[in-house]
């Protein structure tokens, strides 16, 4: 805690987590927040120094205090042995995975996980001898008959991308642990607050901290964290591969974590109102969203989760382009764009059908996916509804 001694004590609650880890006044002549330490090279007194491989700050690339600030907020958070950072969400996967396999292994991966991660499998890891299938994120503790003695790691992302599917993790991480497999899981939907993997026997998890973390939708940055078991094999790899996050990019993401409790309990009530709201419109014949009853994984999301992300998602009655074209075209407050986690709402035509490979996908209509922001709740059902009308209105 940041008043004593600066280090991360793990005792404190999130919110308490989230406004003491990671400063220490005392050294910054008391300054509240962890400055911007720009760096490259670090400078040695004498040669016992330069030889002294224990020192805190060797070089840039490696690691410098407001990176290190950040690291203990998230280690602290997801209850983790320790977390490296990268320059985005898809470069602490890919550096997370490369962490871990070899060649020769097999990955078992959902088919609901955030597509560039699927690319990265399919493109990348296959160059060099490992192998990805795609699992049903339904499958449960039926993934052991996906598992043979090659597999290495299964990548849980829960609940899914698109369209939301929420996986019976402790039923995974029992068949994993008694093969020996690692399980790694893409927590940024919940974020540590409102879903806790390693405490469900998961070994590593990992963020797109472009989303929550910096939540103003102002710089690119990734998290992953370790059980203590796989951390040294996760810096190791880390080091290894040059990754890391720019000074700059760690001190937005320690601004923004600072206030993330109070948004998380924003977005989720706002998510889960909006959505209940979208479900009761004539035009919507389905919402994705593990907050409402209808949702059917709702049972497993009330076990694991505390709370629901900003993101879900909406089928409505099939209708030519040119209506989803009015529709999305014209809102007031709704931004239409990739990313989510930012303070204002979007909503994103998509197409899950086209994305995945090991399930069928046979729903029929215009799906969308929507995260909602902080704007007044009346307006943004306002814009909704304008834009329900003009998608019905364009029907001829
Ligand atoms: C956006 C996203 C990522 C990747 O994060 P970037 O910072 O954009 O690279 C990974 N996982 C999920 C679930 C995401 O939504």
């Amino acid at each position: 805690m940041s008043k004593k001694s600066g280090k991360s004590g793990g005792l404190g609650k999130p919110e308490t987590i989230l406004t003491h880890t990671g400063r220490n006044p005392a050294e910054h002549f008391g300054f509240v927040n962890t400055p911007v330490f720009r760096g490259s090279t670090v400078l040695f007194e004498t040669i016992d120094d330069l030889d002294d491989h224990d020192a805190p700050y060797r070089y840039g690339r490696n690691d410098n205090p407001t990176n290190r600030s950040v690291e203990a907020i998230i280690t602290e958070l997801e209850g983790a042995a320790g977390t490296v950072l990268a320059s985005s969400g898809l470069a602490a996967i890919t550096t997370a995975i490369l962490s871990v396999v070899a060649s020769g292994d097999e990955v078992l991966v959902t088919d609901t996980v955030y597509e560039p991660t699927r690319n990265f499998c399919h493109n990348m890891l296959s160059r060099f001898g490992v192998s990805t299938r795609f699992y049903d994120p339904r499958i449960g503790a039926r993934i052991e008959e996906l598992c043979t003695d090659k597999t290495k790691l299964i990548f849980v992302e829960s609940p899914g991308s698109l369209t939301f599917e929420v996986q019976d993790l402790p039923a995974i991480v029992a068949v994993a642990k008694k093969r020996g497999i690692i399980v790694m899981v893409d927590n940024s939907w919940a974020t540590p607050l409102f879903h806790r993997p390693l405490e469900l026997g998961a070994d590593i998890v990992v963020h797109a901290g472009t989303k929550m973390f910096v939540g103003h939708s102002d710089a690119m940055f990734g998290t992953a964290s370790a059980n203590a078991e796989l951390l040294p094999q996760l810096k190791r790899g880390h080091r290894l591969q040059g990754v890391g996050a720019s000074p700059d990019d760690a001190y937005l993401a320690a601004r923004g974590l600072r206030t993330l409790a109070i948004r998380m309990k924003e977005h989720s009530a706002r998510s889960t109102e909006l959505a209940a709201w979208l479900e009761q419109q004539p035009l919507v014949e389905a919402v994705y969203h593990p907050a409402l009853p209808s949702h059917p994984d709702h049972e497993i999301w009330k076990r694991d989760f505390t709370g629901a992300g900003s993101l879900f998602s909406v089928l409505l009655k099939t209708k030519p382009r040119h209506a989803v074209a009015a529709m999305v075209n014209h809102f007031e407050l709704f931004g239409m764009g990739y990313s989510w986690g930012g303070y204002e709402s979007l909503c994103l035509p998509i197409h899950p059908e086209r994305i995945r490979t090991a399930t069928h996908w046979d729903f029929e209509g215009c799906m969308f996916r929507i995260h909602v922001g902080l704007e007044d709740m009346d307006d943004l059902k306002t814009d909704m509804a304008a834009a329900l009308g003009r998608y019905q209105a364009a029907t001829a």
